[in-house]
């Protein structure tokens, strides 16, 4: 059996959706990346009896360890520390030593604050240094010390109790997997690979269909743990296997890539933002984008270090702004429409000009959800990369979705028209780019 581990949320303001729950998602692939498999995220509101419901069901599920975040402030709303104790059959008893590192943190803040009335702050903190008898003390990283804490009956999930905000969670997590009670209740973790490989251009039953053939083939999938799913419009293929299965997820790579060459872009796990970047090798990159008002330049400020490449964008919603801003010809526009393939190359020649780039983009489309005319459905958008001269694709898709989908989904396909274009690689069939 595999360790099997439980994530618990808490806070009245996760459950509610005021914020997003980060911890959650971010823990779970840690675990993953460790060997533990996270078989339950929770999410629960600032109640004792709502947490205390949720850790004896992960108890039930005889996981082997279950991690916590948030409710570790000093405020009265905070309770993690005091149910987890409860929960693991702990008295709270209060850390002396704790108390005086809390006090050490606290100082500089109230030399800060000289309103505050230092008695109130050190009783509110001395709550923080009551903690589970037994338990493992990570140092804090803000104010609230981490715990982690075994079932003083020995039976039981050992808990690991982080601070909500993630800027201190996550490197407290790092404390965490250091301690020897967390080897003691992971030891039986298996070593696993994960792998990616990421498509474009095909719809998601292609590759249950390759799947079912991969198998027929012999390829032994029982030794591989695969998952596909559809993100921002591409397909990646998530496979975890144990070292000793890696000759047979060469295999599975092998076969993948005989039946979709041409649209498996990424055996290594790199993004089409990486790829993009990578292949750009000291050329510079514009946009001037109309349906997407501005994505395209934010994806392409995404990563570090993209001011070497990216020069800017402009961001041409209106005829006014395409002509004043891009230098489109008002004259095309009206011959040929706002969205078109006209328009589209016009404005990545604009980028190239106005802002002396080496290669341009130019988006322009219908994200609707008014806007259709005869034969321009929501949806359209009209796509040219163009390097100066040299090299120009333009494209126009019929992209499927909400006005969020339409936007987000024409920044990965301009994506991978400029990747095309840096490749110089035949373009797909025509349904292709239509993913
Ligand atoms: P504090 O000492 O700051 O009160 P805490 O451990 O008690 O820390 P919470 O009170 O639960 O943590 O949350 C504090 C803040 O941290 C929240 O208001 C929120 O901004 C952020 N936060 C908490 N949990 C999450 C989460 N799961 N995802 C994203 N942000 C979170
Ligand atoms: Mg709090």
């Amino acid at each position: 059996m595999s360790t099997r581990a439980g994530v618990l949320i808490t806070g009245t303001e996760v459950l509610s959706g005021i914020i997003a729950d980060r911890n959650g998602p971010w823990l779970s692939e840690r675990l993953r990346e460790i060997g533990v498999d996270a078989a339950h995220i929770v999410i629960v509101g600032d109640r004792s009896e709502d947490m205390l419901a949720a850790l004896r069901f992960m108890a039930a599920e005889r996981l082997d360890l279950v991690v916590t975040s948030g409710g570790l402030g000093p405020t009265a709303d905070d309770l993690t520390a005091e149910i987890v104790g409860r929960f693991c059959g702990r008295e709270m008893v209060l850390d002396p030593a704790l108390e005086e590192r809390i006090a050490e943190i606290l100082a500089p803040m109230l030399a800060r604050w000289p309103g505050l009335d230092p008695e109130t702050i050190r009783h509110s903190n001395r709550k923080q240094a009551v903690i589970p008898a037994g338990a493992t003390v990570l140092d804090p990283v803000g104010t609230a010390p981490g715990l982690i804490v075994t079932a003083a009956q020995g039976d039981g999930p050992t808990v690991v109790v982080l601070p909500g905000p993630p800027r201190e969670l996550k490197p407290m997590w790092e404390m965490a997997v250091r301690t020897e009670a967390f080897r003691a209740a992971t030891a039986g973790a298996t070593t696993y690979r994960t792998r990616i490989l990421r498509l474009f251009g095909i719809p998601e039953s292609a590759i249950a269909d390759t799947l079912r053939a991969a198998s027929d083939a012999a390829v032994d999938l029982d030794a591989l743990e695969v998952t596909t799913c559809l993100r921002r419009g591409e397909i990646e293929i998530a496979t975890r296997y144990e070292p000793a299965a890696e000759p047979v997820y060469d295999a599975f790579v092998d076969f993948v890539r005989g039946r979709h060459a041409d649209t498996l872009f990424s055996e290594d796990g790199s993004t089409i933002d990486e790829q993009v970047a990578a292949l750009l090798r000291g050329r510079t990159i514009a946009v001037a984008e109309s349906c997407t008002g501005g994505l395209m330049a934010a994806r392409l400020t995404e990563r570090p270090g993209s001011s070497a490449y990216f020069k800017g964008g402009l961001v041409v919603y209106s005829n006014q702004a395409k002509v004043a801003l891009a230098g489109v010809d008002p004259d095309v526009i009206e011959r040929c429409g706002a969205v078109s393939t006209e328009v589209a190359e016009a404005l990545a020649d604009g980028a190239i000009e106005r802002l002396d780039a080496d290669l341009g983009v130019g988006i322009t489309g219908i994200a609707g959800p008014g806007g259709a005319t005869e034969g321009k459905p929501v949806g359209l958008v009209c796509f040219t990369v163009h390097e100066r001269d040299g090299e120009r694709i333009t494209r126009s898709v019929n992209l499927p979705g909400g006005r969020a989908d339409v936007r987000d989904r024409a920044t990965v396909v301009a994506m991978h028209l400029v990747r095309r274009l840096l490749l110089g690689s035949p373009l797909p069939e025509a349904g292709a780019m239509r993913a």
